[in-house]
């Protein structure tokens, strides 16, 4: 057996996703600064261990049999603040993105507040809510690839559009952002935040493990909606079932498997298509061993 060499072995993914789903991941490695995430990417090269980024886990479904290689946790977390601009490393919450810039007078970050996980997967994702994306805001962001080698591309650079990036299937990591928002005041921003936060209390499945949107909203419609139509509002597979608060989320009820929940996808996806002929994408990312 080839000699791993860092970290921890045979961490189980369900530990670090939000829909608390994965299996083991040979090699799981937590990175708190830059340079440990660059010293971490050169140690997997000399080795020649594929590597996965995992910011906040929330747009994940991880295979029951687990990732190959190296999975780097990121949780290097730092911000800085400059007139309207807000740099940040990749593994900082979009949340704190959001808090840093309401407390600086800064506006126009506030939808960043409820959104989970870290700016590196909001780059490569292009999250985005309540009107407003990571395509908006975004000035820049320093992207590394394996070898180690780094560059600044701009924000036309990442080929943004809903809810992707270039850099989806891809392995380039983003290692730290800056983001633009304008001046404005601290309590409307902060007034603002409660309040987008109240609205998804109420209409998202917050209470039980969840990714998030399963599936894109295709043009002109709402996933949700076309999943509700087709009557699979409840719906469940094993442990996996479709929320009965809203329809675009499946949640983990149970024990549910990484199989449980891509069933329960591909039979949303085949009822709608069936129902509707319309085919829902999904958003939530398949990572490992399929
Ligand atoms: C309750 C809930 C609500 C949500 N609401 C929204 C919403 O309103 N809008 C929205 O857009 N999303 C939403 N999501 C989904 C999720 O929060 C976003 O997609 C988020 O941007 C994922 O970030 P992450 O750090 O958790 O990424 P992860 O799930 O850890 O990773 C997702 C992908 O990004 C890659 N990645 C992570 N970090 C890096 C990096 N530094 N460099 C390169 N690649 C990287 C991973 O390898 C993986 O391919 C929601 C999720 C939950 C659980």
């Amino acid at each position: 057996m080839k000699l791993l060499p860092f970290g921890v072995r045979d961490e189980p993914m369900s530990r670090h996703t939000s829909l608390h789903i994965g299996g083991p991941a040979d090699l799981f490695v937590r990175v708190t600064t830059e340079r440990d995430l660059v010293g971490a990417i050169a140690v997997a090269r000399e080795h020649e261990l594929p590597v996965l980024m995992l910011g906040g886990g929330t747009n994940m479904l991880v295979s029951d049999l687990g990732v190959r290689g190296v999975v780097l946790q990121n949780d290097w977390s730092e911000t800085s603040v400059d007139g309207t601009t807000i740099a940040a490393a990749s593994g900082t919450p979009l949340a704190s993105v959001a808090a840093v810039a309401a407390r600086s007078g800064i506006v126009g970050l506030e939808w960043m507040a409820t959104v989970p996980g870290t700016v590196g997967g909001a780059v490569h994702g292009n999250a985005g809510a309540f009107g407003s994306e990571t395509k908006d805001v975004l000035i820049d962001a320093v992207l590394m690839d394996l070898n180690g080698d780094t560059w600044t591309d701009m924000n036309a650079d990442l080929e943004f559009a809903y809810r992707t990036s270039k850099l989806q299937k891809t392995p380039i990591i983003v290692v730290r952002a800056t983001f633009r928002g304008a001046p404005g005041d601290r309590a409307s921003a902060v007034k603002r935040i409660k309040e987008i936060a109240n609205e998804r209390i109420a209409k998202q499945p917050l209470a039980q493990p969840n990714t998030g949107s399963i599936f894109r909203n295709p043009p002109g419609d709402h996933a949700g909606r076309l999943i509700e139509a087709a009557g699979l509002k409840g719906a469940t597979i094993g442990g996996a079932m479709v929320s009965t608060k809203h329809a675009n989320f499946i949640v983990n009820v149970g024990d549910a498997s990484a199989m449980d929940v891509k069933n329960l996808m591909e039979r949303c996806q085949r009822d709608v298509r069936e129902r509707f002929d319309i085919d829902l994408v999904p958003e939530v990312e398949l990572v490992g061993e399929w």
